[in-house]
Formats: structure tokens, C-alpha cells, sequence
């Protein structure tokens, strides 16, 4: 298993098991016309938390939705997304939970 399948296996068992858009057995209820930025960005995601101080968060967040939301087909040219304004998008909703399974991830307990 590269790094990354092993980033997205611990994603789906920790973030994605307890995510309102998942069935009761943790698989993921979209359609390819909806957006869940963990899983599009997966990579991006563990690049910023990588490259954050882990003692601030707001700054990792900060910088996590700079690079991911322009990148993300949920917003439009003007900046706009129903996600982020239904407070429905599944990164800023399960923020800490993605963090704390990346690291756990890198500290080899999962
Ligand atoms: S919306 Fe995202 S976080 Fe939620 S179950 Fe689907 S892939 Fe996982
Ligand atoms: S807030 Fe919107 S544009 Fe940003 S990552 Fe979430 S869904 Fe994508």
C-alpha cells in the first residue's frame, strides 16, 4: 500500500465512518456531481498539515482552504460556494478529525 492509499484508508475509517454523507457502513453517499474536498484533495491536505506548526491550527486552516477552495469546482470565479455557506463543506466539518487522523497516521497508531 503506497503512503497515500494508506492517508485515504485511515481517512475513510475515521472521517468518513462517522460522516453525515455516509451510509451506516461508512461508505461515502455522493455522486460524482457532488464534492467532498477530503477526498479531492487528500494529497494537498496532508501537504499543508506536513508542512504546518502543529501548535496553530487556525493557521493550517487558514492555509488549507487557500489552496484547496481555488482549486475546488464547489466555488465559483467570484469566490462563492453553497458548500461553505450551507456550513456543509466536509473539510471545514470535520477539520480536527482530519488532522488528528494524518498525524495519527504519521505517528504509525493507525
Ligand atoms: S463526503 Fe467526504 S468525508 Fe463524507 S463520507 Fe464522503 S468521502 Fe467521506
Ligand atoms: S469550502 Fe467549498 S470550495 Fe472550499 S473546499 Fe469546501 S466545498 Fe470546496
Amino acid at each position: 500500500m503506497d503512503v497515500m492509499e494508506k492517508y485515504l484508508k485511515a481517512i475513510e475509517e475515521n472521517v468518513c465512518s462517522i460522516c453525515v454523507d455516509s451510509n451506516e457502513n461508512g461508505k461515502c453517499t455522493l455522486t460524482d456531481k457532488e464534492v467532498c474536498a477530503v477526498q479531492y484533495f487528500l494529497p494537498e491536505i496532508v501537504s499543508v498539515i506536513h508542512s504546518s506548526n502543529p501548535d496553530d491550527l487556525q493557521e493550517c486552516y487558514q492555509r488549507l482552504k487557500e489552496i484547496v477552495c481555488v482549486n475546488c469546482r464547489a466555488q465559483t470565479d467570484s469566490g462563492y460556494c453553497y458548500l461553505r455557506e450551507d456550513s456543509n463543506c466536509s473539510l471545514d466539518r470535520y477539520f480536527m478529525l482530519i488532522i488528528e487522523t494524518i498525524q495519527k497516521v504519521d505517528a504509525g497508531k493507525i
